[in-house]
């Protein structure tokens, strides 16, 4: 691992550009859920910040359970594999589900977690939302409902997002140059 400094982060997506799209995801769910209750699943680590702000302006009744999953090793690129580190959750069966994740880079991930869900629950209806969505490294046929931004070919951090554990804190989305990561 490279040692990454703050100065080395260029911002990308600001506090204030975040704040805005999380408001507008929120409505769209307050709209299209209305008085339903929800269960809100939040992918730890990296969808912490998104899911906690995400829910402070849903409007519904909802309850929330976190899981963790990891994909990554030690580098920038997804290990090709899912780890489900804990995906302890309660009876979904007939629940209004929201899965909140913080990037879909391959959509390993994200079709892990749809294929478990529906292998285990029958679930009243699903939606997977992403803060991020990194279309170009995509391998699966996963598509997120409804994410935040697009980002092209970065390694992104902040806003929950980490590089070798750290910049989780950050305010804004921000990356660094490839050459600085490699
Ligand atoms: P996927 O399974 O879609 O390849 O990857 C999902 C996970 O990889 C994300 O939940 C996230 O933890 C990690 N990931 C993918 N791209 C990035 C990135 O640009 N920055 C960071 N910090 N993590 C990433």
């Amino acid at each position: 691992m490279k040692n990454i400094e703050i100065k080395d982060i260029k911002v990308l997506y600001s506090e204030e550009e975040i704040k805005t799209r999380v408001v507008e995801i929120a409505k769209k769910l307050n709209h299209i859920y209305a008085d339903e209750e929800v269960c809100v699943i939040c992918v730890l680590k990296g969808a912490i910040m998104f899911a906690t702000d995400l829910v402070r302006e849903l409007n519904m009744p909802l309850s929330m359970e976190f899981i963790r999953l990891s994909s990554y090793g030690h580098a920038t690129e997804s290990s090709g594999k899912v780890n489900a580190v804990d995906i302890k959750l309660p009876d979904l069966n007939d629940k209004n589900v929201i899965i909140v994740e913080d990037i879909v880079d391959t959509g390993l991930t994200a079709k892990f977690l749809l294929d478990f869900l529906n292998a285990n629950f029958r679930v009243k209806s699903l939606k997977f939302i992403s803060l991020l969505d990194k279309k170009i490294s995509r391998k699966t046929e996963v598509e997120p409902d409804l994410y935040g931004f697009d980002i092209d070919d970065k390694f992104v951090v902040g806003y929950g997002l980490d590089y070798d554990g750290k910049f989780r804190n950050l305010k804004f989305i921000g990356y660094a140059d490839k050459a600085l990561l490699v």
